[in-house]
């Protein structure tokens, strides 16, 4: 078992906390996506979104489309209730609303679910699907179902800027961040798919009356104590880990967002212990994660000499292995019932040896960290440049850190078949080169028509 943590240390001169760390790694171009990934543009129709926003925005955009004031409260908790617990994907299905108020929604709003363009399943039932968002970008979302849990692997952004060298999302060259209506709407397609909502006799909680019109009725009249044996307990999907594509801590906001709806009660009631945030280090970030968001933490580290991080994991340029790991005992909620995991992707006589093994387990010591290790076979994927380790070398390297009395199991590749391993997500939306975008950025600067 991993040491007791240390006491959290302020940020010190040796640990600057950054403001904007999404300004790192600036590359030339106009079209920089390294910097600053794109937003989300509106879409065609104009409409809203009702998924992803919090309950005080929904209450801001119901007052905008002038909703009145009084049932305000009523009605943004009407329709997150549809939303989350109903799981509707209509806005006429909203039954007890009243019928010009839904016409009104209907005006300014939809749903939001991203389409699927393709679902496939592997031979060992994992699910992918692709998804397609307003704007015709494309990313992807796993289901892996286990004996004892089902867990969705979620995406973060469309690719990814960090580059790491084994991973096929890293070499997208088109990168958006996600909406907290993207990042939610995978949880909810997949609940979707996998037939999670409760159906129209389905128990739900007793409603309390707690809007303000005074008539004493809850809610959901009729609903509120239909009868059924559903329960949340058994559903399939129990775990959600952003490990999907893309960096969730270059879309700090927009994936907060998101899992406070995921993890709130009215919400998708999810418990935060059920969720693992992976980044690959971006440092100052972290303490926000643990403070804000809360979720269990894992931490891409994949080498520990600077020259093989340096190389497979750029990001390390930037914040390298001492300072990643001194934000890591300063997570806020680690410790040794929630202890940090570090994946460590298994690439032939790269990161293999057993002599980094043994660093590995000085330097989980050093730092006083309670942590476990993933060790992870390399998925290749089509031009990958690595191999993975030999079983032999996977299973020495996993005794040397066991034998410390550090937990490393090695992880059984789930959905290598449909390429939905980790580290094999690209989407099919990387259509349009780098080179690409920034000559249509010029042509638009000369005010030459977009040919998009
Ligand atoms: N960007 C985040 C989360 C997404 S990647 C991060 O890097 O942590 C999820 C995990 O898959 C990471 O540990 C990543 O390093 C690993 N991974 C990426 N490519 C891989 C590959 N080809 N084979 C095995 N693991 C891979
Ligand atoms: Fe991005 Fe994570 Fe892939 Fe690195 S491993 S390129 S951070 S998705």
């Amino acid at each position: 078992m991993g040491a007791a943590m240390t006491n959290p240390a302020p940020h010190d001169a040796a640990h600057p906390v950054e403001a904007h760390p999404a300004e790192a790694m600036p590359i030339p171009g106009p079209s920089d996506p390294m910097v600053a990934p794109r937003k989300a543009p509106a879409r065609a129709d104009g409409k809203r979104p009702l998924i992803g926003l919090s309950k005080a925005q929904l209450r801001e955009v119901l007052a905008e489309v002038g909703v009145p004031e009084k049932q305000l409260k009523m009605r943004a908790s009407q329709v997150w209730h549809w939303l989350y617990h109903r799981g509707v994907t209509e806005i006429s299905a909203m039954a007890n609303i009243a019928k010009d108020t839904r016409a009104l929604l209907d005006e300014h709003f939809v749903v939001g679910r991203p389409e699927v363009v393709t679902a496939q399943v592997s031979s060992d039932g994992t699910r992918k699907w692709l998804l397609r968002f307003g704007d015709g970008e494309e990313a992807e979302c796993v289901f892996i179902p286990d004996a004892w849990r089902g867990t969705l692997c979620v995406s973060s952004q469309v690719g990814c800027t960090l580059n790491c060298r084994f991973c096929h999302t890293g070499t997208m060259k088109l990168v958006r961040n996600l909406t907290p209506a993207e990042i939610v709407g995978q949880v909810m397609l997949a609940r979707d798919a996998l037939g999670e909502w409760p159906n129209g006799t389905a128990s739900l909680p007793a409603l309390p009356d707690t809007d303000d019109d005074d008539d004493d009725r809850p809610y959901f009249p009729g609903l509120a104590n239909a009868g059924s044996n559903y329960t949340p307990e058994g559903r399939m999907l129990t775990n959600i880990v952003m490990m999907g594509m893309g960096e969730p801590l270059y879309n700090f906001d927009n994936v907060s967002q998101a899992l406070q709806i995921v993890m709130d009660g009215d919400g998708l009631g999810l418990s935060k212990r059920r969720i693992t945030l992976s980044t690959s280090g971006v440092v100052p970030m972290m303490e926000r994660c643990g403070k804000e968001i809360g979720v269990n933490l894992a931490v891409s580290l994949h080498a520990v000499t600077k020259d093989i991080r340096d190389e497979i994991v750029p990001i390390n340029k930037k914040y390298g292995i001492e300072q990643l790991l001194q934000a890591c005992a300063d997570y806020p909620g680690a410790n040794n019932a929630r202890r940090i995991t570090f994946e460590y992707v298994m690439l032939k006589d790269k990161n293999d040896s057993d002599e980094d093994a043994r660093e590995l387990v000085r330097l989980i010591r050093k730092y006083k960290l309670p942590a476990k290790v993933n060790l992870i076979p390399f998925n290749p994927w089509p031009g990958s440049i690595y191999e993975c380790s030999s079983d032999e070398r996977i299973r020495a390297f996993s005794d040397i850190i066991f034998k410390a009395g550090i937990s490393a199991p090695v992880r059984t590749p789930r959905g290598r078949d449909i390429m939905a391993a980790c580290g094999q997500l690209k989407s099919a939306s990387e259509k349009i080169s780098r080179a690409e975008l920034d000559r249509r950025a010029a042509e638009k600067e000369l005010g030459w028509v977009d040919p998009a």
